[in-house]
């Protein structure tokens, strides 16, 4: 799925209109309190830059509500931001296509950078708006893709503007082809063993990522909440645990189509309460006495995924083991991310909460790619086509 990229390009004295995601968090008083999203999205803004492009940026931030503008999601903050990181003055578009975007535009010289306000201020960005898309397109004569996070998204900045831009170049930035490289390129090819890590909260999220994962994988080990639902289905006892019963029957079937592929846990740590300083026990999977909900895998679990792992040759995790975010029901979740960190495969974190966890353990260094797109990772890792990326060119 290779595609074009933005290096690819000459873009001297051309105008790119590049989509970033900068949907940053905000504090109430409109400050920006991680401006991570911002930092990623540097090298595509400076190699523009650099080679003497004019340079629009466009992104959604929040979800304001309806046609009103709503001035605490504007993205003022970020063109502040965006100025200090990139040391040079960007210009800042009161609206999205309006007066004052095509008079900034017209202001817009070889290497200047132009921020246009909150897509989603606009009613025609997310009803994918053909005339919307249009006068976007036709402010630049470059589109480039570098939003990952929105990549599964048909909003007209994603979707409506490239088809819009008809012969005109249409790239990939550097982050989403990287993104693409390991959550596409590398899994349709793997290192074998080829081993998924899947957990989190609800097997309901999961279901198409298994499914998928399936076809591929040489083992997926399951953990985290989800694994109770697999242990009602083979009729263990779960206590207070976090189930979906209405997905029992597709747990079956899961177990049933994974065979010796589908690896569930042997134990679970357990608490009487969903707090730190429950009372706790470690006891056999689909052994949970009443009274008691399984918060993590248990010892001989981790023990055994960190055994499994040690012979892969691609490994891809996306949600945690147990509730990380709560000690000591964190242990499972850091074994195995510590296993990942230790071996010699090409390891693939998913967005959200398992990038969190690996962060929050200090491994980042240590694992091949952390993805930066929650949903978008997992809609890649179910199969997924994404148009947004479809519609770029190829390389
Ligand atoms: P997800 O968004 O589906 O990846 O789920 C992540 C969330 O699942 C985290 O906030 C975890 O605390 C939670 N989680 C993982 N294991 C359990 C469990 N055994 N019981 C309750 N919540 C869990």
């Amino acid at each position: 799925m290779a595609k074009r990229t933005i290096e690819n390009i000459d873009v001297a004295d051309k105008t790119v209109l590049m989509r970033l995601d900068l949907n940053v968090p905000l504090d109430d008083g409109g400050g920006i309190t991680d401006d991570r999203r911002i930092r990623l999205a540097l090298p595509s803004v400076e190699s523009v830059l650099r080679r003497q492009g004019r340079l629009i940026v466009m992104s959604h931030l929040g979800r304001p509500r309806g046609e009103a503008e709503d001035s605490k999601f504007s993205l003022g903050p970020v063109a502040k931001r965006l100025e200090e990181l990139i040391d040079q003055p960007v210009l800042f578009s009161r609206d999205v296509v309006g007066k004052d975007a095509q008079s900034k535009v017209r202001e817009l010289k070889t290497g200047m950078i132009l921020l246009l306000e909150n897509l989603r201020f606009h009613p025609g960005e997310q009803k994918g708006e053909t005339s919307f898309s249009q006068a976007l397109a036709e402010m630049a004569d470059v589109y480039c893709n570098d939003a990952f996070g929105t990549c599964h998204r048909e909003d007209a900045s994603m979707v409506g503007v490239p088809r819009a831009m008809g012969d005109k170049p249409k790239v990939v930035g550097f982050l989403v082809a990287k993104e693409i490289q390991y959550l596409a390129d590398v899994i349709s090819a793997p290192q074998r063993p080829f081993m998924a890590i899947l957990g989190g909260a609800k097997v309901s999220d999961k279901i198409s990522v298994i499914k998928n994962l399936l076809n591929i994988c040489d083992k997926i080990l399951i953990g985290g909440a989800m694994a109770y639902t697999f242990s009602l289905a083979r009729g263990g006892r779960v206590g207070q645990s976090l189930v979906e019963p209405d997905k029992v029957d597709l747990a079956k079937e899961l177990i049933d189509t994974g065979g010796e592929s589908l690896v569930l846990p042997l134990d679970t740590h357990c608490g009487d309460d969903f707090s730190p300083s429950c009372n706790k026990q470690v006891v056999g999977a689909g052994e949970i006495p009443e009274g008691f909900q399984g918060l993590d895998i248990g010892p001989a679990t981790a023990k055994r995924y960190t055994t499994l792992l040690q012979s892969a040759g691609t490994i891809v995790w996306n949600g945690p083991m147990g509730v990380f975010e709560m000690p000591p029901f964190d242990a499972g979740t850091k074994t195995v991310a510590q296993a990942i960190a230790n071996v010699d495969a090409v390891s693939i974190i998913g967005g959200g909460d398992s990038a969190a966890a690996i962060e929050q353990f200090g491994f980042t260094d240590h694992v091949t790619h952390v993805s930066t797109g929650g949903g978008a990772s997992l809609a890649m890792l179910e199969g997924r086509s994404f148009p947004a990326v479809e519609l770029l060119d190829d390389t």
